[in-house]
């Protein structure tokens, strides 16, 4: 369990995140409120063009890590082929 002190009341709660869609605008949001004093405190709000960006992310850093890793063997292939090589 995760317990947090409120910024507002600091009275201590224990994290209880909740998650709200409008649906006409399609926003999503992560919020948690203090149980004292009714504080409230939004994490993420994402709507659809945010999410089409996080999408992106994903596979952009899929597609960077399948590189990377394509790279290195490339490399490491050809450290080795050099090394029987006389020049
Ligand atoms: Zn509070």
């Amino acid at each position: 369990m995760n317990v947090l002190k409120c910024d507002k009341c600091n009275k201590d709660f224990i994290l209880d995140m909740k998650r709200k869609i409008f649906q006409v605008s399609a926003i999503e949001v992560l919020y948690f409120k203090c149980p004292h004093c009714g504080e409230r405190n939004i994490g993420v709000a994402t709507d659809v063009v945010i999410r089409k960006q996080q999408e992106k992310v994903r596979k952009l850093n899929k597609e960077l890590l399948k590189t990377k890793k394509e790279m290195s063997e490339r490399m490491f292939k050809l450290k080795e082929k050099l090394e029987k090589e006389e020049f």
